[in-house]
């Protein structure tokens, strides 16, 4: 029989796995932990737990089910992992260190189906969805190779959250439960491209984690051009599902916008995104667009990505502009984009 992976398997089905052999349920606290905060990998390692139990858990779970086939590192300290996950499908996870805190950047597809014009991983097409537990794994693989905790997570990697919602919500269970990796949920972010039902189900599910939403465009034809699923869901849906989910978590959403030279960032451009944005509880992320192969946009100037961002100010909007970090590696915003079958 092929052994189940203990790894972010959700904390219920370990209490009944233990019930069914007639274990003691506390059992499960201390494995939580040998797995989350010790990131034992193997069982003979678990030494508060008694033999007979060791050999159950060995013959029934594998600890882990990846394998990290490249580690590459940027001069600026930004740490690429690239995963594989049996029986087939890769993806890239980002270490982002920063002063002393580490961000975590997590991948929850294999590609990504929304095939956005400046995006390598869009570029590539898609392979399939990640499941929870592969998702709980690229945390536990980071910090156990690094040795390291993330304090920050932000599902801005390979792939749209929200359309691999139930994968991306259980593997949240196991992240911020206290029997799990218990990251606050204000610590993480969720980035989607705007899908509509997706956005008011999550602001119900999860109203304490933070949501970004990739704006990118002030009007449907350029966005459309740009994101093809705006073809489905226009702006107008997608800013209707940011006021409900405002008006259900009454927490900030910030609005990403990624800038191309004469593409979309105009001082026009930027007035039209203030007028849609009035009085939105939101904070504008401007992304100065980073260069992908296969793309033929350029990336803004600077001067360009400051009289965007001060147009906004000047109408009340806060506004910050995203630092370019692990370019070097390919690590930056839209890079990632290994996929091997
Ligand atoms: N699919 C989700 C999350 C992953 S992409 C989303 O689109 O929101 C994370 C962010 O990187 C998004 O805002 C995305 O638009 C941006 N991005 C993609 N390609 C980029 C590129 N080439 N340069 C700069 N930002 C890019
Ligand atoms: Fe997918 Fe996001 Fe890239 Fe668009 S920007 S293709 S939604 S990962």
């Amino acid at each position: 029989m092929e052994k189940r992976n203990l790894i972010g398997l959700l904390p219920s089905d370990i209490y009944s796995w233990l019930e069914t052999e007639g274990e003691p349920s506390f059992r499960a606290q201390q494995i939580f932990q040998w797995i989350y905060e010790k990131k034992a990998d193997s069982f003979d390692k678990m030494s508060n737990l008694p033999l007979t139990l060791r050999e159950k858990l060995d013959g029934t779970f594998s600890l882990g089910s990846s394998r990290v086939e490249e580690v590459q590192k940027s001069k600026d300290g930004t740490v690429k992992f690239l995963i594989r996950f049996p029986p087939q499908g890769t993806v890239e996870t980002v270490l982002i260190p920063h002063l002393d805190h580490r961000t975590l950047c997590l991948s929850t597809q294999v590609g990504c189906p929304v095939g956005c014009t400046f995006c390598a991983t869009g570029l590539a097409g898609f392979r399939r969805n990640l499941t929870y537990q592969e998702i709980v794994e690229e945390v536990w693989v980071v910090e156990k190779e690094m040795g390291v905790v993330a304090n920050n997570l932000v599902f801005m990697g390979m792939g749209e959250p929200l359309l691999n919602y139930e994968n991306v919500h259980r593997a949240l269970q196991v992240i911020n439960s206290p029997e799990g990796f218990r990251k606050g949920a204000r610590r993480i972010t969720v980035s989607t491209v705007g899908i509509p039902d997706k956005i008011v189900k999550w602001g119900r599910d999860w109203p304490e984690v933070n949501l970004a939403w990739s704006m990118h465009a002030p009007r449907d034809e350029l966005r459309s051009w740009l994101i093809p699923i705006n073809k489905v869901y226009s702006l107008e849906q997608v800013l209707g599902a940011i006021k409900e989910y405002l008006a259900i978590t009454h927490r900030r959403v910030t609005v990403e916008y990624t800038l191309w030279q004469e593409i979309n960032d105009s001082k026009e451009d930027a007035q039209e995104v203030a007028k849609l944005l009035k009085n939105l509880l939101v904070h504008v992320n401007l992304i100065p667009g980073n260069l992908v192969s296969y793309s033929t946009f350029s990336p803004s100037s600077p001067e360009r990505v400051k009289a965007f961002a001060s147009v906004l100010e000047e109408r009340g909007i806060k506004v910050t502009i995203r630092k370019r970090r692990g370019q070097d590696i390919q690590a930056a915003c839209g890079e990632l984009y290994r996929i091997y079958s």
